[in-house]
């Protein structure tokens, strides 16, 4: 892949502009040769059958930044030049070198703002995926068009010139694992109208979890975005026993709570809810210290709540708040 890559970067073949557009010019006809070369030589460094490989020098008129195309072939992933996410090898507009570069597809983007909008979901990716010591800029020294877009679309790479192009092979592999990444959390990106804010959802966000703290997490995520995809469900969720931390309690201290609040939520002050099968009233014995902070298990530590609270002394933004008043209650 190098060899061929090395004879590409020749007054030869660039500036392309010295073609005109005549595609059947012999050193143009070369030049797509080595492309071939390039492209065929590159495919057994990727992984087998994820990726198609394509050279692009240009259609209708030569381009004058030609690049070859690393596509996945996942097929629920977008990896169009489009609208999608892809690798590419962007040869610069004078031949001195060549880009790695990991694409957003830019094509799709139109109206308004549309360098805004580029910019917007090129720092979304970097921020959900890093960029792996990766740069962030390449120059491919044409500031027009297509060039420009491919600057400006470019997430991460690298630039290379004859004397650090031996490290290519290397860096496509790297890439080629962070791009991976990509292609099997499958994002979706929103902008707002201007382009200028957006956000981003992965398909990680929608998987199911047995760990609470991730399913509230993914949750307010998800709330963030009003036009994220409905939800699938599951009609026979898994299961799994698991080992819990349980803490032994003694039964005369909930009696004595229960008896001291009689009935009465000892932190609103309203009546219990409703009434049990034994027609006792329901509060529920909550632990101003938790018993999994060491907390012990005698009536000052404990308080008879009624649902609403005792679930606001466990999530609620004033659960600290709640916390000391309570404290307050029983320390004397
Ligand atoms: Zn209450
Ligand atoms: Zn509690």
């Amino acid at each position: 892949m190098i060899a061929p890559i090395f004879r590409t970067l020749s007054p030869q073949f660039f500036p392309t502009a010295k073609f005109g557009n005549s595609f059947s010019n012999p050193a143009f006809l070369e030049l797509q040769g080595l492309f071939d070369e390039i492209a065929s030589e590159m495919e057994p460094i990727l992984t087998p059958n994820k990726y198609s490989v394509s050279t692009n020098l240009g259609r209708g008129g030569i381009a004058f930044v030609p690049w070859i195309g690393i596509h996945s072939t996942n097929t629920t992933f977008d990896s169009s030049a489009n609208n999608g996410f892809y690798l590419t090898l962007l040869w610069k507009y004078s031949g001195s070198g060549i880009c790695l570069s990991l694409q957003k597809g830019t094509d799709g983007i139109v109206g308004g703002n549309k360098a805004g909008k580029i910019r917007t979901a090129v720092e979304l990716i970097r921020n959900k995926y890093g960029t792996g010591g990766f740069e962030t800029s390449i120059d491919l020294e044409y500031d027009k068009g297509r060039p420009k877009a491919y600057e400006q679309a470019h997430i991460f790479g690298r630039e290379y010139h004859p004397d650090n192009l031996s490290e290519l092979p290397d860096d496509l592999v790297k890439i080629e694992n962070l791009y991976d990444a990509v292609v099997n959390d499958n994002p979706v990106v929103f902008l707002d109208e201007e382009g200028s804010t957006g956000s981003i959802i992965g398909e990680r966000t929608f998987e199911s979890t047995f760990d609470r703290d991730i399913l509230d997490l993914r949750t307010s995520e998800l709330l963030a975005h009003s036009q994220r995809k409905p939800s699938k469900g599951n009609r026979h969720p898994s299961h799994r026993v698991v080992e819990t931390n349980q803490y032994e309690r003694d039964p005369a201290v909930k009696a004595d709570v229960l008896q001291r609040a009689n009935g009465v939520c000892e932190l609103c002050n309203y009546d219990a809810p409703f009434t049990k099968d034994d027609g006792s009233p329901f509060l529920e014995v909550h632990h101003i210290k938790p018993l999994a902070e060491k907390g012990p298990d005698i009536v000052e530590n404990a308080v008879a709540l009624c649902p609403n609270c005792h679930r606001e002394a466990h999530h609620g933004r004033n659960r600290d708040s709640i916390a000391s008043t309570l404290r307050s209650l029983f320390s004397n």
